[in-house]
């Protein structure tokens, strides 16, 4: 382990530990990292004596400006330096009580440090001090699940699990971002305790998440959570879309399935979290809207409305950011249909204007989305769709180019309309103004103030309105 040990930062605290006698490990996350030549930046320290103490003399090595966060309550120390943070602990041992996930933390061995970590393969510690430096502790067998891409605790799960129940979240996210098994009794422990999720808060979970939104196959996240029983505590309008409903021989998908299919699928081609929400949430509303009509089939009319509807209450629970972001994928969610039907039909000017105008800037985004959603296992039909949405994207860059839709200001303000005809505040000025926003995106007369004014002038007459003399 020697040679991956090699930047100076390594030695100089294997000096400092040295002089003050004290052992001192790297331990945690930075080790797995390392063995799985994935790029860490966080390394933890963790020394059998003063954290603190270590840290400050390591601190006082790296120049005289260098700043140490000291956050005594927890004995712990942190170091920035360059893009590196490093944090020094003294080792610990930790037990709990039933009610809480905060331990009672008393001093340990490095053996009571690596047992109260969460998986084998965060337990592993690398020797800092010269007499071991470079020198692997592994009492779980943490390598060997490392090798054989297994997440399991280093004690007995339902023990790890119901002491800490964030550490389920902590496997299933662990599972999906490197692509490892969680092992039997591990899952099976995971299913036995899920209940004690309901001692974590929201922001914690959402933060685990987002990390599994964010890795490269989501999809393997969500499938454990479905598997384990924790999808419906954590979020059951999700859990709710699983199923298929037969009626008179016709069934409809999946609807869990497919979202998970479209969050896959969308993953190369974003790494907005929130689009990526976007794609998670887009048929949020099917559960609610499904009907079944006689010589028809599945209904899911309005989906897209009420799924927007939905968001506020949905994000207000789980702690989801309720600003701008959230009307971001309301946005998505009640849009994310109108490409394809736009497709579907005669690809006409004023309709793709009108996309243009409702989606704006993120008109590139909401595309994206609706090709995820393409996820028939008809080449056909897919080839045909992605077809006509190139023919769509092409009308949206025309159109843009033309008419400068996307970022809508009304060429006539309302002021303008009223000084031209002497008129207060009124119904009329209203409907001025939305004529010409139509004419527009009608394509009856070009973005620009002379087409406007000209169209104003016209619309005010048939009103029975006259320009000002005064
Ligand atoms: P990442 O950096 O990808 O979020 P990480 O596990 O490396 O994951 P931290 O969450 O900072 O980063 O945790 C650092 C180490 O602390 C872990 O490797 C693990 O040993 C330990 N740890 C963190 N959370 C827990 C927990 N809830 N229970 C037990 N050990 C934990």
């Amino acid at each position: 382990m020697k040679e991956h040990l090699k930047d100076p930062i390594f030695s100089i605290v294997s000096e400092e530990a040295d002089q003050l006698q004290q052992a001192c490990f790297v331990i945690g996350g930075f080790v797995r990292d390392l063995i799985l030549h994935r790029n860490s930046k966080d390394i933890d320290i963790v020394t059998l004596g003063s954290g603190i103490e270590l840290a400050k003399r390591v601190a006082k090595r790296l120049g005289p400006k260098t700043p140490v966060s000291v956050f005594k309550n927890f004995g712990t120390a942190m170091i920035k330096k360059g893009d590196l943070e490093l944090e020094f602990v003294g080792a610990r041992k930790e037990s709990y009580t039933h009610d809480s996930r905060k331990p009672v933390v008393e001093d340990g061995s490095l053996e009571d440090d690596q047992k109260r970590r969460d998986f084998t393969i965060n337990a592993l510690a690398i020797g800092l001090n010269k007499a071991n430096f470079g020198e692997l502790v592994d009492p779980f067998g943490g390598i060997a699940d490392l090798e054989n891409k297994i997440i399991r605790t280093p004690l007995e799960p339902g023990i790890t699990f119901s002491d800490d129940p964030l550490r389920m979240m902590r496997a299933i996210r662990f599972a999906t971002q490197l692509s490892f098994r969680i092992e039997d009794k591990t899952l099976q422990a995971i299913s036995d305790y899920a209940h004690r999720i309901e001692i974590i808060s929201k922001e914690r979970i959402i933060e685990e998440l987002n990390k599994i939104i964010l890795s490269d196959k989501p999809s393997i996240g969500f499938k454990l959570l479905d598997k384990t029983g924790l999808l419906p505590l954590i979020f059951p309008e999700l859990a709710k879309m699983k199923g298929i409903d037969e009626k008179s021989g016709v069934a409809h998908k999946d609807n869990f399935y497919h979202t998970l299919e479209v969050l896959d699928r969308i993953v190369p081609n974003t790494n907005n979290l929130w689009l990526r929400w976007s794609a998670l949430l887009h048929d949020i509303g099917k559960p609610r809207t499904k009907r079944f009509v006689p010589g028809t089939g599945w209904t899911f009319h309005g989906h897209n409305y009420v799924g927007e509807k939905m968001l506020p209450k949905l994000f207000r629970r789980m702690k989801l950011p309720m600003n701008e972001k959230m009307k971001y994928i309301q946005k998505m969610v009640s849009l994310h249909m109108r490409p394809i039907v736009l497709s579907e039909e005669e690809v006409t000017d004023s309709a793709v204007r009108r996309l243009l105008f409702e989606a704006g800037d993120d008109i590139d985004d909401l595309m994206t989305l609706c090709e995820a959603d393409i996820t028939s296992k008809n080449a056909e039909k897919v080839k045909r769709y992605l077809k006509n949405f190139q023919l769509v994207r092409e009308k949206l860059k025309d159109l843009e180019e033309r008419d400068h839709i996307r970022n809508f200001q009304p060429p006539v303000s309302g002021e303008e309309i009223m000084e031209t005809f002497g008129l207060p505040p009124c119904r009329e000025v209203g409907e001025i103004k939305n004529a010409i926003k139509e004419a527009i995106l009608e394509g009856e007369i070009r973005n620009n103030h002379d087409d406007a004014y000209q169209y104003m002038l016209n619309k005010a007459s048939e009103m029975g309105l006259s320009p000002n003399q005064g």
